[in-house]
């Protein structure tokens, strides 16, 4: 039996049999076919881009109907690059004037896409992941080797791989795979969004476990505490499907609590709010008993266009957002792009130091007529909407004036061309720099709300990069530094009469709930599945138990002994194997 830890990125148990999914690299030979073979080659051709769109059309519509129309999109765009004439001329005339076999023409063509999108501005570079995963697709139906079909299993299986394309995750049989464990590193990929969008236990940045596996072994994966069991003994396969079992009934213990209010025993009432990705999880949210989206993560609107989402495309997904809150209030944060965040792997000249670099609110202000194309959105979309705007990763004073200095000048535009929008939009800024959370008093005084992002407030107090897996046992929220700046930011907060929620991922863990009221926090927002287990802790608690907590959590000098601390209150409120 062998123990790997890893990164938890979606939450629950599974234990079953692997398969491996290899990096399915094609190596592609140059061989020449004769001239009069050339019309079979095209045949040959043309079959392998039939079946590969039938099969991008059922992923489509499959991924559409258990994740959403937005991320489905991404197979749209898979398949009108096939539909594109002028891509089958070109593998057509290689065939025909390079006497080359169809599976080299699509190789060699396909790779000189691939140069071009890398050549393009930033978000479209991103695109060049979708032409590898096509160039996959046609040279499978081409050379005919079959991969480990995901979509269609008879037994359950976990899914271990160095790393995973979006279409594989998003293509999975989600009565069959039970699980996902991924070498490589990245909480926030796409891979492992869509792994937490379908609900699959998935533990990320396990570094070698897709060597030592070999397909049939047994494994259990924890994707609650990002731990990875290879071959299991009997004891602890027993164990872990009773803290399985455990975690199911749990969760449906909590469908009662969905209509009740997140209120402590001595009658403080708190707002619970979901995190979204995608406009299609805004329901999610409110059927787990959210009362609202605290963070609707807009960067997402790139993932499954094959353009730049135009304001039509922003405008309509923030609508469909509304539209599902009714008079729920939605926080719609600004771009998010750079950083781990899709324009570095494929960048036309990826940063040297991504996170420190333009990313955020600093790539909107360097591109300003993508940052107005969604602010005028936002603006519109919020017309008679509970609606507000939050600007992400904010610095500097004078960056957070000249964004709001660009919505005035949209709103001059949309007053000038008689376009109705939201004049008195909320407008808030993400505290999640060390510099924004000691400045806040500054800050305070030109938002309407503070919105505490602790996944890069912890990245950049304790410089530790949230993404990389050899250092992801440092990244902690319970650092007495992370702790002292999230204390200060709520403080200014009330002392300036302004809202302040905390969207990072500290908020979903019922660990920190305690703490986190006893420092004042009366906003929480995270991911849907999350919302009942904090409505639980909420509910579970008084206020002044949970001041005394974050009284002495406070003198302590080390996360150890605020993490063993938290253990020991915590537990009895929730089962033990639910916090992580
Ligand atoms: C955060 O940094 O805590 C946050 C909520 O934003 P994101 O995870 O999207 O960077
Ligand atoms: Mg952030």
């Amino acid at each position: 039996m062998k123990i790997k830890k890893g990164i938890g990125v979606s939450p629950g148990v599974a234990i079953c049999q692997a398969v491996v999914v290899d990096a399915e690299e094609f190596d592609i030979p140059q061989r020449k076919v004769p001239a009069d073979h050339a019309q079979a080659e095209l045949a040959r051709l043309r079959k392998a881009l039939t079946v590969s769109k039938k099969e991008l059309q059922d992923l489509s519509k499959r991924t559409a109907e258990r994740i959403g129309r937005e991320t489905a999109g991404i197979f749209d765009f898979h398949i009108s690059l096939l539909e594109d004439r002028s891509l089958q001329k070109k593998v057509q005339d290689a065939i025909v004037t390079g006497s080359v076999t169809a599976e080299y023409a699509v190789a060699t063509v396909l790779r000189g896409y691939a140069r071009e999108f890398l050549a393009m501005p930033e978000h479209l570079a991103e695109r060049v992941k979708d032409v590898y995963d096509i160039e996959k697709r046609l040279l499978r139906n081409l050379i005919g080797q079959k991969r480990q079909s995901l979509s269609h299993l008879n037994q359950d299986v976990s899914v271990v791989a160095h790393d995973l394309t979006p279409s594989q995750t998003a293509s999975m049989d989600r009565k069959h795979i039970r699980g996902i464990v991924i070498d490589a590193g990245g909480a926030t990929s796409h891979t492992a969004i869509l792994a937490r969008a379908l609900g699959i236990p998935t533990v990320v940045g396990t570094n070698d476990v897709a060597a030592e596996v070999t397909a049939g072994d047994m494994l259990i994966i924890d994707g609650t505490r990002g731990t990875v069991i290879l071959d299991p003994d009997e004891a602890t396969i027993t164990q872990y499907k009773q803290m399985a079992q455990q975690q199911v009934d749990f969760i449906h213990s909590l469908d009662s609590l969905k209509d009740l209010p997140a209120i402590t025993q001595d009658g403080h009432e708190i707002t619970l709010l979901g995190n979204i990705e995608f406009p299609g999880e805004a329901a999610a949210v409110l059927d787990k008993g959210g009362q609202g989206i605290g963070l609707y993560r807009t960067e997402f609107l790139y993932l499954g266009t094959e353009r730049e989402p135009n304001e039509r495309d922003h405008y309509d997904a923030y609508r469909e957002v509304i539209r599902l809150v009714s008079d729920h209030q939605v926080v719609i944060r600004t771009l998010d792009l750079g950083a781990d965040k899709y324009t570095q792997s494929r960048a036309r000249v990826p940063e040297r130091n991504p996170f420190l670099g333009c990313r955020s609110i600093r790539f909107c202000l360097q591109n300003l007529p993508m940052f107005k194309t969604q602010i005028r959105a936002i603006l519109r979309a919020s017309v008679d909407a509970n609606a507000s705007m939050l600007f992400p990763l904010v610095t500097n004073l004078l960056e957070l004036r000249q964004a709001k200095t660009i919505v005035r000048d949209v709103m001059e535009d949309l007053e000038e061309e008689g376009i109705e929008f939201r004049p008195d939009i909320p407008i808030g800024m993400m505290v999640e720099t060390p510099s924004a959370a000691l400045q806040a008093d500054a800050f305070a005084k030109e938002v309407d709300f503070f919105s505490i992002g602790t996944n890069d407030l912890v990245q950049y107090t304790l410089a530790v990069d949230r993404g990389n897996e050899k250092v992801a046992s440092m990244f902690t929220v319970a650092h007495p530094a992370v702790l002292r700046l999230i204390k200060d930011i709520i403080r200014t907060g009330q002392r300036h009469g302004i809202s302040v929620s905390l969207c990072g991922e500290m908020a979903a863990d019922p660990l920190y709930t305690l703490l986190l009221l006893g420092l004042g926090l009366q906003v929480f927002s995270c991911a849907p599945p999350a919302i009942p287990e904090l409505k639980k802790m909420i509910r579970s608690v008084t206020m002044a138990h949970a001041r005394q907590v974050a009284r002495r959590v406070m003198s302590f000098q080390s996360d150890k002994e605020t993490v063993n601390y938290l253990h020991a209150e915590v537990r009895g409120i929730l089962p033990d194997d639910i916090i992580g």
